[in-house]
């Protein structure tokens, strides 16, 4: 059976060390002119932030601002990435499980993020990470992450020409909206302490799997796969649906 893995991307793939969000604020700054408001920003669509701007300022959001508003972070993001002292990077482990994953045929790499789909491809982009993914569901798909999973599917299944199901489907992802968004698709979620949340919290929230990070390679590639390697990279325990 074909598994498609959606991935989320801050805290759990890479960490911009603040970048993301720095970029929401300056372009609140340039678009509004006035001080930023806070964001809760785990696992919040970026369309739902901007959203939220719009109404902290009181300020009708149509389609032709929103874009405004979207290239103007996009540009923010993208300087603040390529400046000198950046010090955002690949989260350890996250290289290594996926290439013991890309060339798998049992299965499917991609992406569900809150981010938007042009901030997704920036910062993959930027961290080297692009060349694994080349689909997904984000957050300019919907505001709403619970609404990704049904968009994340039917993508994958555009893209392989499988009928992906949530019983084999798998959502790994470092926040409490992680957990919701698997429950809501009704999938499992291997959640990671690398990003907003503690491993505590993320038990706490029900999460079907909780590992310190992807650093834990070895057992994500276990949850995941259901087959064990072992620190040399040989597998001891092939299950039998291979
Ligand atoms: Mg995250």
């Amino acid at each position: 059976m074909k598994k498609l893995i959606l991935f989320d991307i801050d805290g759990t793939l890479i960490d911009t060390f603040g970048a993301g969000l720095s970029a929401i604020k300056l372009a609140t700054e340039e678009v509004f002119e006035q001080p930023s408001p806070d964001f809760d920003i785990a696992g919040n669509t970026h369309s739902s932030l901007v959203t939220q701007v719009f109404q902290h300022f009181g300020v009708a959001q149509d389609a032709e601002a929103t874009e405004a508003f979207y290239s103007v972070y996009l540009q923010k993001l993208d300087q603040n990435m390529s400046a000198v002292d950046y010090k955002g990077a690949v989260l350890e482990g996250v290289v290594d499980l996926l290439e013991m994953l890309r060339y798998r045929e049992d299965i499917e790499l991609s992406l569900l993020t809150g981010n938007l789909a042009r901030g997704a491809e920036l910062k993959l982009q930027k961290h080297g990470l692009l060349q694994y993914f080349s689909f997904g569901a984000f957050g300019d798909d919907h505001y709403d992450r619970n609404s990704l999973g049904p968009i994340a599917l039917k993508r994958a299944e555009l893209a392989t020409g499988f009928p992906f199901k949530p019983k084999n489907t798998l959502i790994i992802g470092d926040t409490k909206r992680d957990v919701l968004c698997a429950r809501a698709l009704g999938c499992k979620i291997l959640a990671v302490g690398s990003g907003m949340s503690t491993t505590k919290e993320l038990e706490s929230y029900g999460a079907d799997m909780v590992l310190s990070g992807l650093s834990d390679t070895l057992h994500a590639y276990k949850y995941i796969t259901g087959e064990s390697i072992d620190a040399c990279g040989t597998h001891v325990t092939p299950t039998e649906d291979l």
